[in-house]
């Protein structure tokens, strides 16, 4: 049974690399009949930020994919928050140290920051491994009454990775294929800390054994960390879940990682929703907020690093699901184009159903208020072709509501020759004599007049359009006159005219 798990830690809202990472999880669950797991990583207190985990789990929900097991739901194998876990994981950390994987450290902050310096006054980086263990203060270091006295004492300890020497290590991953590691380069990490919490590391491994993780599908930058995880497992005697590093998502120019902050600077979002930060009260945009439907993020996401490898752009979160492939993730950073979720946007667009847009058109404009939502529909119909947003609409329809207040320019001068008063005097009559009222009778009638008379459609068409838009674009002209009526249709001729 596949089990995948996405393990946001909740430092402030999902932005988009997370939510493509669950999607990523959600996928590949999903079309394998498994179980979608959320388990929320707040092991580090300091980065603690109020509201992130709701707003993970609504953006979970917005974006149609929620979780088979996490907090408060489906608990079988809970809790899914590892700051309620935390009797759980030094035990873990002992038996480490018990079969000579781990050792207590008694290195203050201070102390690794002087290293630190010095190492990079040298122009080296400092690595806590084997080769300096014995001049740092660790219980290899000292002698066992030494670490007695320590612990004893009530000195600060953390519990590091014994990293061995000299050793290949063979991970693999299922985008990148076989990687090699030599250990001399890996640091001995700390995996529990002074404040009786564990690391990422540990909770990470232990939380992924216990809950029964068959596939961890994760960021890139989380590479890094294969190594250690692996040695874990092994060290723990525990068989390691197969794991997958999704690409990192680049900028739109290609350059570079996509940041948090490139949204404000770019002026594209990269959250799915809105969110207010409880300290500053600064808020960032969101998708959801910007007048993007769910099914344009999540089909704009999936192709953040997966391609079905056919031509097909399209798909609605069912059909990712059965396309869905880990193998055809890409191993390349994958570009973030903010005009390409537009595009998918305009589509999602024509899909949504006319009630539903009208719904939402009418809450967002003050305009529509008292306007009957029916009628809103039937307008909806008549322009979604050319808008991708909800409010794109108002711009496109507003002369369904009301009549224009001014009239373009440039288009009355093309469309005000000799003659057009009569012409829109004649064009008034027949409106207003037209009984059956119907699109089809207004049809026949103004343009048989047209056509028996000779006068040419565009004579009669421009100056009509501008009287009743404002404007030469918008649909046809005979829609626009059935949908206002009669008696609208006579006043703003006769107001062109005056
Ligand atoms: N808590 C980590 C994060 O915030 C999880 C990484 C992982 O999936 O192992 O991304």
């Amino acid at each position: 049974n596949v089990r995948v798990r996405f393990a946001p830690s909740p430092t402030g809202p999902l932005h988009i690399g997370g939510v493509r990472t669950a999607l990523f999880n959600y996928l590949f669950a999903k079309k394998h009949g498994g179980d979608f797991i959320l388990r929320i990583e707040d092991t580090d207190q300091n980065r603690y930020v109020e509201g992130a985990e709701q707003y993970i789990i609504d953006a979970l929900n917005w974006c149609g994919m929620p979780f088979d097991e996490g907090p408060n739901k489906n608990e079988k194998f809970g809790p899914y928050r590892q700051s309620e876990r935390k009797a759980l994981y030094k035990q873990y950390a002992l038996q480490l140290i018990e079969s000579g994987n781990a050792y207590y450290a008694f290195d203050t902050a201070e102390e690794l920051d002087a290293h630190r310096k010095d190492h990079e006054a040298n122009g080296k980086t400092f690595i806590y491994n084997w080769h300096n263990r014995q001049k740092l203060s660790n219980s290899l270091a000292l002698s066992s009454d030494e670490v007695k006295a320590k612990i004893d004492s009530g000195e600060d300890y953390v519990i590091r990775f014994k990293s061995p020497q000299d050793e290949t290590l063979h991970l693999k991953d299922i985008v990148r294929g076989d990687i090699k590691i030599d250990t001399n380069i890996l640091d001995d990490k700390v995996l529990f800390k002074a404040d009786g919490m564990p690391t990422y590391h540990l909770a990470n491994i232990v939380d992924d054994h216990l809950m029964e993780i068959t596939h961890v599908i994760r960021g890139e930058e989380w590479l890094p960390s294969l190594a250690l995880h692996y040695q874990l497992y092994d060290a723990l005697g525990w068989e390691a879940p197969q794991f997958a590093h999704l690409p990192l998502i680049l900028k739109p120019t290609g350059k570079g990682k996509l940041s948090k902050r490139d949204g404000d600077k770019l002026g594209f979002p990269v959250f799915p929703l809105e969110w207010t930060d409880p300290k500053s009260n600064e808020v960032s945009r969101g998708y959801k907020e910007d007048g993007y439907f769910s099914e344009s993020v999540v089909n704009f996401l999936a192709f953040l690093g997966w391609n079905p490898g056919t031509e097909q752009e399209l798909f609605s979160l069912e059909e990712l699901t059965q396309a869905f492939d880990l193998e055809k993730v890409n191993k390349a950073g994958a570009r973030f184009d903010p005009d390409k979720i537009k595009w998918f946007n305009h589509h999602y667009m024509q899909q949504q159903n006319d009630a539903l847009i009208a719904e939402r058109y009418k809450q967002s404009q003050p305009e529509l208020k008292d306007i009957d939502v029916n009628y809103i529909e039937m307008v909806v119909s008549l322009i979604k072709e050319r808008a991708s947003f909800v409010s794109d609409l108002w711009e496109l329809s507003s002369f369904f509501f009301e009549a224009p207040a001014s009239y373009d320019e440039k288009a009355s001068k093309k469309a005000f020759k000799e003659g057009t008063k009569d012409i829109l005097t004649t064009v008034a009559e027949l409106v207003n004599n037209t009984e059956d009222f119907t699109v089809e009778n207004l049809q026949n009638t103004i343009k048989g007049w047209i056509t028996n008379n000779d006068i040419g459609f565009g004579k009669v068409m421009m100056p009509l359009r501008l009287a009743l838009v404002g404007a030469l674009q918008g649909p046809d002209v005979f829609d626009i006159i059935y949908m206002i009526g009669k008696n609208e249709t006579v006043k703003r001729i006769n107001a062109v005219i005056a």
